[in-house]
């Protein structure tokens, strides 16, 4: 999900599981946001809120590259004006660390403030942290709606108006009413997303149930096509992977040179450290479709503890990524033995458990998770001769957790699993998750009809189809 360095994820985690909580009377109150963007760095906003435990709130969740956001959180970009309650007192707001501001004396009834987010720090900077923070040039700007969104009480819906000068248009993750105004279900869909202005339409690509706007800038133009062409059938294949999505979707493609991506609950930013080309479609083609299976494994399927899941979130998201570019063709089968191949290399980096990850979480911890799914996708569909797999089993999870409304612990996943075949998976996660016994790589790789290569350390220099070996399992039927 996050490739940037950033601070603050298990509270924000802890505080939008909070969000997903049965609080269906609250999630009736009804927040009101006029934001208007001012070129080229300042948005107004406008709004009414619930507050009623005394706060206004921001997320925790932020980038550490603008020394004034690292120490002081998103408040540090806000300038907050005249607070006011229901009965029209006005209220002294006390900034409180990285979090937001405590209102004095507690409001009676709604409260009603107006404030100024400042990008121009981040502007005058060169936009560091472009999929996290902010970015922009003449013809598109984003922003992160952490950094825009003060909110109230947490689970509460939001209608939101954005105006802009002549000549742009907003382009928002969110679907709108008749009147205009966007319809945000929970603070969670508020804030947890991006934001975008654009001169021209954005590209609209609709798949697996999601509505998809893309913006994209620089580099990123003349391949636009490509990406839509890549995105409807790798979105279809993901959401049949897992359940089909609704809602809609904003893809942010930046020309920063460097390599990354940032998913939010219904948006992501990505970026690559050379211009895409036709010929590196499957690399950028992979990260894309890794980004928006974030729209179902982390963003709403998560494990109760965001360290020890990672290998999950991270790693099956990679693995979903990579045969949804298979299923679609849109990786041969000499570069799906390549990026086996590179799984496996970094998989022979790892030094943790992958559930014992600490605070690091990296290439070798996705590409372990990647394997593992591999493996037991591997397993399943030989021990059910082709009738069960993998994908059945995210498909329970998925109905077992109420599409992620509820945190997921372990024997949450076994019973998902073993709903597909009587396998081990208990000792696969003693011995694969939480201890470190290497994968049965080989193993796996002969189900495929594929073996490993080695060089004179040991290390997988190639995967290669065996000669005169059947395939027991095919992760793809023959007949494309
Ligand atoms: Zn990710």
């Amino acid at each position: 999900m996050a490739h940037g360095n950033r601070i603050g994820v298990v509270l924000a985690m802890s505080w939008a599981l909070a969000d997903f909580g049965p609080s269906s009377a609250a999630a009736q109150v009804v927040n009101r946001y006029r934001v208007h963007w001012r070129p080229p760095s300042t948005l107004e906003v406008t709004a009414t809120v619930r507050a009623d435990d005394g706060w206004l709130r921001m997320s925790t969740t932020r980038p550490l590259d603008l020394p004034a956001i690292e120490k002081a959180g998103w408040p540090a970009l806000v300038r907050l004006g005249r607070v006011r309650d229901a009965t029209g007192r006005a209220l002294a707001a006390t900034p409180s660390g990285d979090s937001g501001w405590q209102l004095a004396p507690r409001p009676d009834g709604a409260v009603s403030l107006h404030y100024e987010l400042d990008l121009g720090a981040a502007q005058a900077a060169g936009w560091p942290a472009p999929r996290e923070l902010a970015w922009g040039d003449d013809a598109l700007q984003t922003v992160v709606a952490r950094a825009l969104f003060v909110s109230g009480t947490a689970p509460s819906a939001s209608r939101v108006t954005v105006s802009v000068p002549p000549g742009w248009q907003v382009v928002a993750p969110w679907t709108r009413a008749a009147t205009g105004a966007f319809r945000v279900p929970t603070t969670l869909d508020l804030t947890e997303n991006l934001l975008a202005f654009a001169r021209t339409a954005p590209t609209r690509v609709r798949a697996g149930g999601l509505e998809v706007a893309v913006v994209a800038a620089g580099h990123w133009r003349p391949v636009v096509a490509d990406v839509r062409a890549l995105l409807a059938p790798g979105i279809a294949r993901s959401a049949a992977m897992w359940a089909r999505a609704q809602g809609a979707y904003l893809v942010v493609l930046l020309p920063t040179l460097e390599r990354g991506g940032e998913a939010y609950r219904a948006s992501f930013a990505m970026t690559v450290d050379s211009a895409p080309t036709l010929a590196t479609r499957a690399r950028w083609g992979h990260t894309l479709l890794h980004e928006i299976g974030h729209y179902w494994n982390g963003s709403r399927v998560a494990g109760a503890d965001y360290a020890s899941s990672q290998w999950f979130q991270e790693g099956f998201t990679d693995y979903v990524a990579s045969l949804a570019m298979l299923e679609g063709g849109q990786q041969d089968d000499a570069g799906w033995r390549d990026e086996l191949q590179r799984y496996i290399a970094r998989y022979e980096r790892l030094a943790t458990p992958l559930g014992q990850p600490g605070t690091r979480k990296g290439p070798p911890l996705y590409s372990g998770g990647a394997l593992l799914a591999l493996t037991w996708d591997v397993r399943i569909r030989s021990v059910t001769q082709g009738r069960a797999r993998l994908a059945d089993a995210l498909h329970q999870l998925w109905r077992d957790t109420d599409a992620g409304r509820r945190p997921w612990n372990w024997p949450d996943l076994r019973a998902a699993l073993a709903s597909t075949a009587a396998l081990d998976f208990d000792g696969d996660y003693a011995r694969y998750v939480m201890g470190r016994a290497p994968l049965p790589i080989d193993d796996v790789l002969r189900h495929l009809g594929l073996g490993a290569e080695r060089d004179s350390t040991g290390h997988v220099t190639r995967v290669v189809p065996l000669e005169g070996v059947h395939p027991a399992v095919r992760l793809v039927p023959p007949t494309r």
